[in-house]
């Protein structure tokens, strides 16, 4: 008799997006002339930098000649990604990454959601609230939590992100082994500084403990004194894995691609106490069981490095980001607090009521689709993010009927 995996069976319905799209539907049936103006979800919607498309097509042009055409790639990615990563990322930053530790995969969502798998079961997890949810649903598939009872599960430390800490969680008061940090934060939009993130390393160090350090949004940072990488700090490397993403900041959400660094010093411990080295147990993971991205699309990648490729790069951010600010002053106008907008695409705003019934509020009042915080944790409700993800004249238009509706 073949049986499930029961963990999978503790798994919450996502009901987040799919209650959103539930409500969205209802409302355009009643008013089906307003036009709806969505700043819900963390996609972008601009096209890709033009040194992409040129470097992606004439990817695809190689591969229609046998004498240029290539099959099966290394499954860490080429060795010319690898290289502009390490250069361009790290090395320009004063953080010492070689192109050996970088893995190059189709997304930081797969990359974040399988390293659990090189630890053990009873492994100590903290994870913040409100959260990414891949990192707590990959636990609850793998067997590591309880049941989920009043919002969270069982088992799990939960790092609360709040207004009083500035929304960057204070270390755990238990010991915990494996810890899951995203900055800048989604869904919070909230940044660590390098004082702040050197305490976590040492907090690592001091208790043998991983982090597991998500920095999809770096590109978003723009304020120098905060740390892009958690290889900044010293003391990262034996402790620390970081996930990039291509997605937010170059636009290749739907292209796919996204890498992994496991420095070669990068340890966890065997039951024994020994030191087990991550970096080669990683490798032994992605080769067999992924099996490299494609290379127009890593082609595509590289020539977001190249110097047409970081202007066009950037011209991006900065177009979100004008749309982040004007998001930010029209909140503070109408007299509400908010985090973010400044280093993320993301504010994440305390609506002072319940975050489904603000949420009902700028949909039925403003025609504007928003996500309600407690999608993403018990220290969610009372909160909404607004996503700088859409075209300039869609968030002023956005804008002026917020402000004519919460005026
Ligand atoms: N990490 C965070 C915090 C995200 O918000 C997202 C996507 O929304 C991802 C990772 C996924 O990135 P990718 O598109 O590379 O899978």
């Amino acid at each position: 008799m073949i049986t499930i995996n029961e963990h999978y069976l503790k798994l919450q319905k996502s009901y987040l997006f799919s209650d959103i799209a539930k409500r969205i539907a209802a409302f355009q049936e009643s008013y089906p002339d307003t036009d709806l103006i969505k700043l819900g979800i963390g996609d972008v919607t601009r096209g890709l930098p033009k040194a992409s498309i040129s470097a992606f097509h004439k990817a695809v042009d190689e591969m229609a000649d046998d004498t240029t055409f290539r099959g099966y790639g290394p499954e860490q990615g080429y060795e010319f990604l690898r290289k502009a990563i390490a250069v361009n990322d790290f090395k320009s930053r004063g953080a010492d990454i070689s192109a050996d530790e970088i893995f190059v995969s189709d997304g930081a969502k797969c990359d974040t959601g399988n390293i659990q798998e090189l630890f053990t079961q009873d492994t100590r997890i903290a994870i913040p609230d409100p959260v990414y949810p891949v990192y707590l649903d990959t636990n609850v598939m793998a067997g590591r939590t309880g049941d989920f009872a009043d919002g969270r599960y069982n088992g799990i430390v939960y790092l609360d992100s709040v207004k009083e800490n500035q929304f960057v969680p204070s270390l755990p008061e238990e010991d915990v082994d494996l810890i899951y940090l995203c900055f800048p934060n989604n869904p919070t939009g909230s940044t660590i500084t390098r004082e702040e993130l050197t305490t976590w390393v040492e907090y690592a160090r001091d208790n043998k403990a991983l982090i597991l350090f998500d920095a999809a949004y770096e590109a978003f940072i723009c304020d120098k004194s905060l740390p892009k990488s958690i290889y900044e700090i010293e003391g990262a490397r034996e402790v620390a894995i970081e996930f990039r993403s291509f997605s937010k900041g170059a636009g290749f959400t739907g292209t796919r691609c996204a890498y992994t660094v496991v420095p070669k010093e990068c340890a966890a411990h065997d039951a024994k106490g020994n030191k087990q080295l991550i970096h080669g147990l990683w490798n032994r993971r992605h080769c067999t069981k992924f099996n490299g991205v494609s290379y127009p699309v890593q082609r595509a990648a590289e020539a977001t490095y190249s110097d047409e490729g970081k202007t066009q790069t950037k011209a991006l951010v900065d177009y979100y980001m004008k749309n982040a600010a004007m998001v930010c002053t029209t909140i503070s106008k109408l007299g509400y607090d908010y985090v973010g907008g400044k280093n993320s695409p993301y504010i994440w705003i305390d609506g002072k009521i319940d975050s489904w019934d603000f949420f009902d509020m700028l949909l039925n009042k403003a025609g504007v689709v928003c996500t309600p915080g407690a999608g993403f944790g018990k220290c969610g409700n009372g909160y909404i993010r607004i996503s700088a993800f859409n075209s300039y004249e869609n968030v002023t238009t956005a804008m002026t009927r917020l402000t004519e509706t919460l005026s």
